[in-house]
């Protein structure tokens, strides 16, 4: 092994992981632990609890509790704007600390930490956001429909207890996402993370106890999704699901909640396009930002990710210049040296998956321009692939169809802006799109007719008021902005005549 990350825990002062249950940190019923191995090197990172069967129906029976009796979703909106907004404090306070943690969780460089879109700072200003809707999001007062004196009236009510399921690739503000609206509304929540990227995740829910949050409000359990998640997704006394991951585990969702009626909220995965016109105002730039996407920071392992770039044929070779000079300049190696870009793939099953992917991709006949293949010499030991770029790709070939989350990008000529828009539409997905043009005219006509939940006009930026989901198989339901918040909530309707008249 040529680096180590074993230093930085040591340094973070990392400790086994609990349970969070009722207000008490503790292990799990029969002792089980998982092992954390990290991704770049392999080395054992850490052991945290595997909650049991029992355990969940602990947690979940806490949370239950803590909404139909305890204080949480009684306080005044003064009380849960204050707890929420000095856990925001908090979170920037601890911001360097659980970079550090991520970095031993996922190999998410510090670099790439510090990028606002899924730092600790933007769920920080996630938790601000929605602390202010506490007190502006309530009901109305109708008209009466026929005439008449009475009083029709709406109020809006938190949905109850919430099970938070989270992937590994952007905890923090995948964590924000769903807490903070959830418990701005006066739900309580069981939070469950990925067995991958736990460590930062029982840090940002210690950070909630400190915060303020009475015991019960939130609980936590960790372990594999199989197993824990399964227990949490099908438990009866749970009333919404909120998860954000793959889109099988997703469908596993949406059957839970059918014996109950669970509501459920789902941001799953995507295969994202960027139309790159001739007229792009630099299609160095587009290029590189495609490139980007899929190899700095998350290594392609973000859901958001442009992975289908559609190119015009008048630009392509440019294109395809700038991408691959991208490809040659990223850097791999220990998360914790600033120098580093991008991180590993999470885990053998994801390694073997990508370049099972690059494999079909050469078989299918598109053309490899660089990367296809594992990191071997100083990163044998880590799950590390090459930037990758596949050009002559058809969209019926499965590197254009299926979500690889990897360093792999995809590039598909077109004609024109008809072929490019339904070359953008041909997928089960709708999570994002990009669109590179000078021509305002066409750039908010293709961002009409493509069918995705979140468009970039020369670039895209995530923020903490703005809504963040997905057309068809990415997902239901939107993360971020006043809709989030009402999300975690029941619509009530509650009338009164005034007078006999409806008696
Ligand atoms: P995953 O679906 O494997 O796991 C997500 C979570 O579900 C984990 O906590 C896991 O333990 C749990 N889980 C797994 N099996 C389960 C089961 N049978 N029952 C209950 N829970 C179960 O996803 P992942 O590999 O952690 O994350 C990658 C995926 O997440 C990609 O598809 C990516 O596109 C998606 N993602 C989407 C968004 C978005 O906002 N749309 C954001 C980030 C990631």
């Amino acid at each position: 092994m040529v680096f180590t990350v074993q230093p930085h825990r040591e340094a973070l002062g990392l400790k086994d992981g609990q349970l969070l249950v009722d207000g008490k940190f503790r292990g799990s019923g029969d002792g089980a632990t998982w092992t954390h191995h990290h991704p770049a090197t392999a080395e054992v990172v850490g052991q945290f609890a595997i909650a049991t069967d029992e355990d969940v129906d602990d947690a979940v029976r806490s949370a239950r509790r803590a909404f139909d009796e305890g204080p949480w979703p009684r306080y005044g909106a003064g009380k849960r704007v204050q707890v929420l907004r000095k856990y925001g404090d908090l979170l920037r306070e601890h911001a360097d600390e659980l970079r550090g943690l991520q970095a031993l969780d996922n190999g998410v460089p510090l670099s790439f930490g510090q990028i606002y879109g899924t730092s600790v700072a933007i769920a920080a200003d996630i938790f601000d956001h929605h602390a202010g809707w506490i007190d502006k999001v309530g009901g109305e007062t109708l008209p009466p429909y026929q005439g008449g004196d009475h009083l029709a009236m709406t109020f809006r009510e938190p949905v109850g207890v919430v099970a938070a399921v989270l992937p590994w690739n952007a905890p923090f503000v995948l964590f924000a996402q769903k807490l903070a609206p959830a418990l701005a509304a006066g739900c309580t929540v069981v939070v469950k993370p990925s067995e991958y990227a736990s460590f930062c995740v029982i840090r940002m829910v210690e950070l909630l106890i400190e915060a303020g949050l009475p015991d019960g409000v939130v609980n936590l359990v960790t372990g594999p999704g199989a197993s824990t998640g399964s227990a949490l997704i099908n438990h009866p006394l749970v009333d919404k699901i909120s998860f954000t991951g793959s889109r099988g585990v997703g469908k596993l969702v949406v059957e839970a909640s059918a014996g109950t009626s669970k509501r459920v909220s789902l941001e799953l995965g995507g295969k994202s396009p960027a139309l790159v016109f001739a007229d792009a105002p630099n299609v160095g730039l587009a290029a590189m930002t495609c490139m980007g996407m899929v190899t700095m920071g998350l290594s392609g392992q973000a859901c958001v990710a442009h992975t289908r770039a559609l190119v015009h044929r008048d630009v392509l070779d440019e294109f395809l210049a700038s991408a691959e000079m991208l490809a040659g300049v990223v850097t791999f190696g220990n998360p914790f040296d600033p120098a580093v870009m991008a991180s590993p793939l999470i885990n053998q099953r994801q390694l073997d998956r990508v370049l099972g992917y690059i494999d079909k991709g050469q078989e299918e006949g598109a053309r490899l321009v660089t990367g296809g293949k594992r990191l071997d010499g100083d990163f044998a030991e880590g799950n590390f692939v090459a930037p990758t770029i596949f050009a002559d790709v058809r969209n019926d070939m499965t590197v254009a169809r299926e979500e690889i989350f990897g360093p792999v990008l995809a590039v598909v000529p077109f004609d024109d802006e008809d072929e490019a828009v339904r070359i953008a539409n041909d997928t089960e997905y709708g999570l994002g799109a990009g669109i590179y043009t000078t021509d305002t005219r066409r750039a908010f006509r293709v961002a009409k007719r493509v069918r995705a939940g979140m468009i970039g006009i020369n670039g895209f930026q995530l923020e903490p008021h703005v809504p963040f989901g997905g057309f068809k198989q990415s997902g239901l339901g939107r993360e971020g902005g006043r809709s989030a918040y009402e999300a975690y909530t029941e619509l009530k309707t509650v009338m009164m005549p005034l007078t006999d008249e409806l008696m």
